[in-house]
């Protein structure tokens, strides 16, 4: 029996040969011929890069398709990761290094005139995310091929993804993403995989044959989920996990009703409003956008999953008895929370289990990952709106709730006002919790990193944690040290492997070894002239898109993320204006020359964000057009942060600024990044931070600022920005520039909405409370890096210390205490 399950499901396939360089050459001009159509001499980059990427898209599908028979046939219990953010960037080169054929291809194209690092320029970014939850996503599937752990990923074909940003005339303006419009090459269409979702409608209650409530959902209006796949490989693991990608269809019958009254033109506009709910990300990072279409879009694609995993199952086990057992199904952040009703009604009405049970089950499955305690960002819908938009569900919910609400009745006797904080419903707001939904339905809840789930435990989840104290766990983030080094930093990656061996490649903690040649001059002088190349790598880029010099002989100071209050980059603008204050008051000889770069996305409906960034680039036309601070400081928004920009912007960073107000950064990645590739971290002890300097040693980061525990007992205390204001002479000044215009003497009004955020309406993110302290450290930060052999070894221990921060740990931390899966056996 064992041998004929185990037959090749390649067997009679002529098996991809990637052998030979000229065997690829072959394949890459039979791609071009018969695949995109068009004669070699006339290729396009464009179409060398679709060659490649359909060569290698070939010999993903076979090694997933042994993936996939070795899951079947080791029975292998897998977990499910449900997000809908994915922030992949570009795959070509990152998969040519996963599975050993970057070399060969190079050759390849290098033999057929071609160049990869040309080629490679013409893949979008897949950039179906918003920032660090979507990329943290991109990293997971990454370690779960790598060590060969059962893993699959759900999401949505955003048909337009993060929008691309332009700076014109200083301000942001998005425009549309078509990162589609040439077609994905590492996609499978998939036009027999869909499900029918369906919305609206109303419930009909009856009696089953067995005297059993039966509920059905009717007079719904339905559309269809369209599976797209797409391969994830790992790094020499010979794995690939799968991304299957949900695209809207609308529905034959649907149409057709419309059409058979005759009215074409309403048919299709009917079609075109189905699929709209795969039209868009929604680019609002850290705020609700409470609007219909996302929450329809978030039930769109748990309902096409959660069908897709129970057939799945059902055609391996035969029934569902063994689900708990065989699938786990992790929630990043709230946004798929809907799984939980969802799981609730196919249990129900579809597979007829009664209510027991299936809320057995479904608590066996689920686990959810907290994202952020910022109030903006937890999600609530109201209760009216999910009334019309899925009755059923809203009804599932309530039940679910006044069970838990009986439990807890239970458990805190004599409490009622536990009652009210901890139900699924908010009654005076009239909306459904979504934490508090996603919580009672997982198995196990956690923050991702230290700080940030003592704060779940302590505020947001208190009462949560109260009622079970072993739910709420911590799992810290991390990023893949294949994308976050071996690709976008291939000196960095031969010069620890020459010292370490390549080991550190699949276990980030071999890292440790590197440590010892922080004090070995040859290898120090190695490590600078490598990060001075990748300065001058990202000097070009910022001057190509800006215009702006940056001269690699000084300090490269970064800070790219999203804008946000929270991540402060007011603070570091008031740190470069009080700079360019000294420089312009004749205090500027002998200062460290200084290119701060800043980088990030608004999203569209935040004002005062997308004010911080016009006002960044009204100063950096007055700073960097200043004589007297020619040579001493520079000043640049490069527009369009993504995945690819971080790749040149990361290795090529001294100073990596994540100046967050304590307690609001759940963790960070780009700390994690930055620090890996020898940048020193001035920070605030905030989310990873805080682990980041336990790893690397104080010696080793400028930690500044208040602490979270600081700033909940200054708030309480009665915060008075204007006191710290009116103190501070060189604060004073830089505040007053931006309040009265001085960057834009024919708009002095422009950033009174700046200067008011900080004084008059409080300060909520602590910016005058750590400008003195953030200030002084950066003074700090300048005479280190006067030390160059000093500093290079701090970088050197940076990179060493971080072996606990890849997502490999992380996955396997949540493989160990949360997903109980195994890797898969060779
Ligand atoms: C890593 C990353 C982020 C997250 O950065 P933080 O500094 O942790 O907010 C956001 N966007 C992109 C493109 C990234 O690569």
């Amino acid at each position: 029996m064992q041998e004929t399950a185990t037959v090749q499901p390649m067997a009679g396939v002529d098996l991809i040969d990637v052998s030979t360089v000229e065997a690829i050459k072959r394949h890459l001009l039979s791609h071009l011929v018969h695949g995109v159509g068009v004669a070699p001499q006339y290729a396009s980059p464009r179409d060398w890069m679709v060659a490649v990427a359909t060569l290698v898209r070939g010999v993903l599908s076979e090694q997933y398709l042994e993936t996939a028979l070795r899951e079947r046939e080791q029975k292998a219990r897998r977990v499910y990761y449900l997000s809908l953010e994915y922030l992949m960037g570009r795959s070509l080169r990152k998969t040519l290094l996963d599975i050993g054929l970057l070399e060969r291809v190079e050759q390849a194209l290098t033999d057929l005139g071609q160049e990869l690092e040309d080629i490679q320029e013409h893949e979008y970014d897949a950039a179906l995310g918003n920032g660090g939850l979507g990329r943290l996503a991109a990293c997971f599937l990454d370690s779960l091929a790598t060590h060969s752990y059962p893993g699959f990923g759900y999401g949505i074909r955003y048909e337009f993804g993060m929008f691309t940003q332009r700076i014109e005339h200083g301000e942001q303006v998005e425009h549309p993403e078509t990162w589609l419009r040439h077609g994905n090459p590492w996609e499978f269409e998939r036009p027999s995989i869909i499900y029918p979702v369906r919305f609206r409608g109303r419930m009909m209650t009856f009696r089953g044959e067995d005297g059993r409530e039966v509920c059905r959902w009717i007079d719904t209006e339905d559309v269809i989920a369209m599976a797209y796949d797409v391969p994830v490989s790992g790094f020499g693991s010979g794995v690939v996990t799968k991304l299957r990608l949900w695209s809207a269809r609308a529905t034959r019958d649907f149409d057709l009703n419309i059409f058979n009254q005759g009215n074409y033109i309403d048919a299709v506009k009917a079609k075109t409003l189905s699929e709209n709910l795969s039209k868009v990300l929604y680019p609002a990072d850290t705020t609700l956008m409470g609007q219909e279409l996302r929450l329809m879009q978030e039930y769109f694609f748990v309902s096409a999953s959660l069908q897709d995993i129970l057939a799945r199952h059902t055609r391996t086990y035969g029934d569902l008895s063994a689900l708990p057992e065989k699938v786990c199904i992790q929630l990043n952040d709230t946004h798929p929370a809907l799984a939980v009703p969802e799981m609730m009604r196919l249990l129900l009405d579809q597979y007829g289990y009664d209510w027991a049970a299936a809320w057995a089950m479904t608590r066996g499955i689920f686990n959810y990952t907290n994202h952020t305690l910022l109030p903006e960002a937890l999600e609530t819908w109201p209760i009216a709106m999910l009334e019309q938009i899925l009755p059923r569900h809203l009804d599932i919910i309530y039940k679910i709730n006044y069970q838990f609400l009986q439990q807890v009745k239970v458990s805190f006797p004599g409490q009622p006002d536990i009652l009210g904080r901890l139900s699924l419903i908010d009654d005076g707001a009239r909306r459904v919790r979504m934490a508090h939904l996603a919580v009672v339905g997982s198995g196990h809840v956690n923050g991702v990193a230290a700080l940030h789930t003592d704060l779940m435990r302590r505020h947001v989840f208190a009462d949560f944690q109260r009622l079970d104290t072993d739910k709420i766990v911590n799992v810290t983030n991390g990023v893949t040290q294949r994308r976050w080094v071996v690709q976008s930093n291939p000196d960095l990656t031969a010069l620890i492997d020459d010292c370490i061996g390549p080991r550190w490649k699949t276990d980030l903690t071999e890292l440790k070894a590197f440590e010892r040649f922080a004090d070995d001059a040859g290898v120090r002088d190695r490590f600078a002239a490598i990060k001075r190349d990748n300065k001058q790598r990202l000097g070009a880029l910022v001057e190509a898109r800006t215009g702006v010099r940056f001269d690699p002989a000084a300090l490269f100071d970064s800070q790219v993320k999203r804008i946000h209050e929270y991540k402060r980059q007011l603070l570091n603008l008031l740190h470069v204006i009080t700079l360019y204050n000294r420089i312009r008051s004749g205090q500027g000889d002998g200062i460290l020359p200084r290119c701060v770069l800043i980088a990030g996305k608004s999203a569209p409906g935040y004002f005062l964000a997308k004010q911080i960034i016009r006002l960044i680039n009204d100063a950096a036309m007055v700073i960097n057009n200043d004589p007297a601070c020619k040579g001493r400081l520079s000043l640049a928004f490069l527009p369009n942060y993504n995945v690819s920009a971080a790749e040149v912007i990361i290795p090529g960073t001294d100073l990596s600024e994540q100046i967050s107000t304590a307690g609001m950064e759940a963790s960070g990645t780009g700390n994690m990044k930055f620090a890996l590739n020898g940048a020193l971290t001035i920070g605030t002890l905030d989310g990873a931070n805080i682990e980041i300097k336990d790893a690397v040693g104080d010696d080793n980061i400028f930690i500044f600022g208040k602490t979270a525990a600081e700033v909940t007992e200054m708030r309480m205390q009665g915060y008075r920005p204007w006191d710290i204001y009116n103190a501070d002479e060189e604060l004073r000044q830089a505040v007053d520039m931006i309040g009265s215009g001085y960057f834009t003497p024919d708009d002095p009004g422009r950033y009174r909405c700046v200067f008011d955020a900080i004084l008059t309406h409080g300060d909520h993110f602590f910016v005058m409370a750590d400008y003195a302290d953030y200030i002084r450290v950066q003074a700090q930060v300048e005479q280190t890096y006067r030390q160059p052999e000093d500093w290079t070894r701090k970088a050197i221990i940076n990179v060493a210390n971080m072996g606990g921060f890849s997502s490999d740990r992380s996955i396997h931390d949540y493989a160990r205490k949360i997903w109980r899966i195994t890797p898969l056996k060779r």
